[in-house]
């Protein structure tokens, strides 16, 4: 299917009736002159086809030029040419900042196979909603390293402290994706043992955080599977539901994973202040089972307050959808994060729980609690008889140890993940 666009004789050059048009040229839809992406993109999905949007005779809401390559929106999701996208202003909803990222790359090659999570990685945004305090994201170079590029795109003064408040989109990225993959197809990717080939959606942001996140999530999945990568998708967010008809008929190819760090809700709500619930993070997973599509949890970073009893909770939780694993990490009490995470406990009045994280800055009591609580995840999962526990040891925890217990964490660290891929 392809877009047909018929210039409307009484108006300007651009003035175009836009149709969606079949093989054997007959009208699938009508989009009338100006349509959002997020009409396009829903088209997309109604008929289970994407349509590749450039040059497909689509011009720009702001000056009227063809769109012939990268584009993307304005807030309203109205389609804007590259150099509108780009000078345009960022906008503000509320206390998020919107914008546009540039970035050229598409595909990048990941060090997740260390957790055998994967070997590449696409993120559909810079930045994101959910502004969890413990997020590594702005500590990285993708982050930490474009101080004045966020700055222009979306008036960000201080990435780290305003972590939460931006999202800079890659509305074109599932074109983009089509094209590199012509390129450079998933047989001549390098991959691991550990990581699998595995492309994995998204590591510095949510890719189901919102609307505009998901339609592009949705269109990258849908190319990289039709090319036959092998896709793993992580999120928080419930939105990932509109997409199960895509996974369904991707099968094996993709598999979809939730953070639940734990199931209270008030000490994730205060540390996770803008991501749904956990109740409807395992809930996303409830539904991937009843529909039959792979699933995995990520149980991290699990809280210092955290009993064998809520252990066991937990992982009850998790038994009940059938997981193939459950990544498991303590949380980590490394850099300014932490210190948020703390202070937003305070702020909440959770007193003695922000007490128990503070503790964890003494190396010593942390280390202590890392080894107990990974040991207690796996033998509650073995008291049990489920489910299949992968544990992700720190890189500075295993350093702290010695001997047997060294040992064990390294064999731990060097798993491959119990998954069929
Ligand atoms: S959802 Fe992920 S990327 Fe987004 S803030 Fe939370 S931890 Fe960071
Ligand atoms: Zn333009």
């Amino acid at each position: 299917m392809h877009l047909e666009t018929e210039r409307d004789p009484d108006g300007g050059w651009y003035d175009r009736e836009i149709k969606l048009v079949d093989e054997d040229g007959a009208i699938r839809e009508e989009f009338g002159k100006d349509p959002l992406l997020g009409e396009l993109r829903e088209a997309e999905r109604r008929h289970g086809q994407r349509i590749n949007l450039w040059q497909q005779g689509l011009v720009c809401h702001e000056c009227s030029n063809q769109i012939n390559d990268r584009f993307s929106t304005d807030q309203d999701g109205h389609l804007l040419c590259w150099d509108c996208a780009t000078t345009v202003d960022h906008t503000e909803r509320g206390s998020l900042r919107m914008g546009v990222d540039t970035t050229k790359s598409v595909l990048s090659q990941s060090k997740l196979f260390k957790k055998s999570l994967c070997d590449y990685v696409v993120n559909v945004a810079t930045g994101c909603r959910h502004g969890c305090k413990f997020c590594y994201v702005p500590s990285t170079p993708a982050i930490d390293s474009r101080d004045e590029y966020l700055q222009s795109q979306a008036g960000v003064e201080d990435p780290q402290a305003e972590w939460g408040q931006y999202v800079l989109y890659r509305d074109d990225l599932p074109e983009r994706v089509h094209q590199g993959l012509q390129k450079r197809p998933p047989e001549t990717w390098e991959t691991t043992d550990r990581g699998r080939g595995i492309v994995m959606l998204s590591s510095g942001t949510d890719c189901y955080q919102d609307r505009r996140a998901a339609q592009i999530t949705r269109g990258v999945v849908d190319e990289l599977t039709s090319a036959g990568a092998s896709v793993r998708i992580l999120t928080r967010s419930p939105n990932i539901t509109r997409d199960f008809d895509l996974f369904q008929r991707a099968g094996d190819a993709v598999s979809i994973g939730t953070s639940i760090p734990s199931f209270d809700t008030a000490l994730v709500k205060a540390i996770e202040p803008n991501a749904p619930p956990p109740q409807a993070r395992w809930e996303v997973l409830d539904q991937a089972f009843r529909h039959d599509i792979r699933r995995f949890v990520s149980f991290s970073p699990t809280y210092p307050t955290m009993d064998r009893d809520d252990i066991r909770e937990a992982l009850n939780w998790f038994r009940a959808i059938d997981p193939e694993v459950v990544f498991h990490e303590p949380i980590n009490p490394r850099g300014m994060n932490f210190e948020l995470c703390v202070d937003a406990l305070r702020d909440a009045d959770f007193e003695a729980a922000a007490s128990t994280f503070e503790e964890l800055l003494d190396r010593e009591t942390w280390v202590e609690y890392a080894l107990e609580q990974i040991q207690m995840v796996r033998d509650v999962a073995a008291e049990l008889g489920g489910p299949t526990i992968h544990t992700w040891p720190d890189r500075e925890l295993i350093g702290s140890t010695s001997g047997e217990t060294r040992e064990r964490l390294v064999r731990m660290k060097n798993r491959v993940s119990d998954e069929e891929w």
